[in-house]
């Protein structure tokens, strides 16, 4: 049986990847080492390093005075971090859709010397949507936090806000290499790599440099100029994930890069959307203007019938359907390395059982 993994993370990788990272597990280039096993301050690791961030900066287009670090302790650490370097003293503020964005608030406000502020939210409505924002923002805040795509309610910005001269910062973990954004609009980017990037255990920090902390952070692993000094390496960063993030950005670059990935991502969640609208036993509960195209929720409106379909989908080799617990029903996850295969696979199966259910 095929199986189709639509985890929302840690979430499928491209198979040709996993190739090769299986044909070089024991022998790295002729070193008779495991990458696993070499030194963070070996040539051959530098050398890997090195490429990863060559290759994001040419598929994401990151200009120069951008830093791009390669850290730990998840996006998670991000929501705790970004206040702390950039915020103290002063006043952040936060855009409220859902739940990833009320940790990174509630994170910020534990910091006492942070001023938090929520300009607009969309909780009204189960964050079903993306909040228009207000027409002014304070100039002084030191920065505006968005999440660019909400991993559990399904919902994306297709345009970046841009609020004078207080700078964006992204908590872009699920869409991050499925967008046409540009880097620029952003004063700061950040990534778990678990969803669209590699294996859990890398954070990806994208940090324009004059935003870099004058300050030295209480927690030196916590200070970004000391990790942007340290070239990532003040300690040693999670070696085998970045390796895994540089295949990955290969293979993302052999797909026609963002723009040809980002195509297939549209392509794959339109034939699902279709298939939701046509339905008379499926729906969205996302507004049509924010849908996410990486992540996406779907009901029949009924629990018992939502449990049915999700013990018959994992029968056919449909795993990690099941919903968030805090929305129910089914979410589909769409990565980039999702195939296109499994997409059909799971429209054929959902008219299916639409006729096996009382559809018409
Ligand atoms: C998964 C996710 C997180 C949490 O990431 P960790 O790496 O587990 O800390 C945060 N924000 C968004 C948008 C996510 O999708």
């Amino acid at each position: 049986m095929t199986i189709y993994n639509f985890s929302a993370g840690p979430a499928v990788l491209p198979k040709t990847v996993l190739e090769i990272a299986q044909s070089e597990m024991l022998d790295y280039k002729n070193s008779g080492m495991s990458v696993m096993e070499l030194s963070h301050r070996s040539s051959l690791f530098e050398d890997i390093i090195q490429q990863a961030e060559a290759l994001l900066r040419e598929l994401m287009a990151i200009p120069d005075n951008y830093k791009v670090l390669f850290l730990q302790g998840g996006a998670s650490l991000q929501f705790t971090m970004l206040p702390l370097n950039l915020a103290q003293g002063k006043k952040a503020l936060y855009v409220n859709t859902g739940s990833w964005s009320k940790k990174a608030i509630s994170a910020a406000k534990a910091i006492e010397t942070v001023e938090v502020e929520v300009i607009a939210s969309s909780e009204d409505k189960n964050f079903t949507y993306i909040p228009e924002l207000p027409e002014t923002v304070d100039q002084e805040a030191a920065y505006l936090h968005i999440t660019t795509n909400n991993t559990i309610e399904g919902t994306a910005y297709g345009k970046i806000p841009k609020v004078g001269k207080v700078p964006v910062i992204a908590d872009m973990s699920s869409n991050i290499l499925a967008n046409d954004y540009h880097v620029e609009d952003f004063g700061v980017i950040y990534a778990g790599a678990q969803k669209n990037i590699g294996p859990a255990g890398l954070t990806v920090v994208i940090i324009r440099e004059d935003l870099l902390n004058q300050e030295a952070v209480f927690a030196p692993m916590m200070d970004y100029a000391l990790q942007a000094k340290n070239n990532s390496l003040y300690n040693t960063p999670p070696t085998y994930a970045i390796y895994i993030a540089k295949l990955v950005f290969e293979w993302v670059k052999e797909q026609g890069g963002v723009a040809g990935i980002t195509a297939k991502d549209q392509q794959k969640a339109q034939l699902l959307y279709d298939a939701i609208e046509k339905s008379n036993l499926f729906t969205s509960p996302v507004a049509k203007d924010s849908r996410s195209i990486t992540n996406i929720p779907f009901v029949t409106g009924d629990d018992e019938l939502d449990k049915a379909f999700n013990k018959a989908a994992l029968e056919q080799g449909f795993e990690n359907l099941k919903g968030h617990r805090s929305v129910g029903g089914m979410r589909a996850s769409l990565y980039n390395a999702f195939p296109v295969e499994g997409v059909e696979a799971l429209v054929a199966f959902m008219e299916t059982f639409e006729k096996e259910n009382g559809g018409k």
